[in-house]
């Protein structure tokens, strides 16, 4: 009977696990559970060799991922500064755009909470999902060089098409002489033709006067 009201065996689990430290619940979310390898949580962007080729945007089922500016990347290989946000309304985890990044700069991370009180705090840009990127200061100096890069390439370009643009002026001369020297040759064929002729219109006078 006495077995009946009092919950020994409860009671006897109680203190067992009280006195043991035998985890019973989690402190969540100061203590997560440890998630699987396999797990696809929000992306994570390695800002310093994404090439903002766009195949991420491309590729996407859901149309969730925008290329938008970020100025942490690298200007060498990104020409146009552009980088992947994610609307995270729309994603569904897939990991498309993950598998189709050319330089492997995009994964899906470990990280499954997002809270926010609008739509908009769901959308996920760079300046969120990057979890390497370059400091202000080498993000400076790397502009720098892309700059110079580039007057360097519309310098050499404009080299090779003055080149050219000589060349075909140089090839061109040769042809112009020969056509002036064929032009000479003809005027001279013509002009002894007409000597040849007007000396036979005067040896036929001669022959003619002194046939009289
Ligand atoms: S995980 Fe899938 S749905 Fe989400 S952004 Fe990538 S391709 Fe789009
Ligand atoms: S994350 Fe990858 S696929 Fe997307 S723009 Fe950058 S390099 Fe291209």
């Amino acid at each position: 009977m006495l077995k009946r009201v009092f919950p020994t065996k409860a009671l006897r689990w109680t203190l067992k696990t009280a006195t043991h430290g035998t985890e019973v619940t989690r402190l969540y979310p100061e203590v997560m559970i440890e998630l699987p390898e396999v797990e696809r949580g929000i992306h994570e962007l390695d800002a310093t060799l994404c090439i903002g080729c766009a195949s991420c945007a491309r590729v996407c089922p859901n149309s969730c991922v925008e290329m938008v500016p970020y100025v942490f990347g690298n200007p060498l290989k990104n020409k146009k500064m552009i980088f992947p946000q994610v609307d995270y309304g729309r994603c569904m985890f897939c990991g498309l755009c993950v598998d189709e990044c050319p330089v492997e700069c995009l994964k899906m991370g470990k990280k499954v909470t997002m809270t926010g009180w609008t739509r908009q705090d769901i959308i996920k840009g760079p300046y969120e999902l990057a979890v390497k990127k370059y400091t202000e200061e080498e993000s400076r100096k790397l502009a720098e060089e892309a700059k110079r890069v580039a007057a360097e390439k519309k310098k050499a370009a404009a080299a090779k098409s003055e080149g050219t643009a000589k060349k075909a002026a140089g090839d061109g001369a040769p042809a112009k002489k020969a056509a002036n020297e064929v032009e000479a040759g003809v005027s001279e064929k013509a002009a002894i033709k007409e000597v040849a002729a007007k000396e036979e219109v005067v040896e036929n006078k001669t022959k003619e006067g002194g046939a009289s």
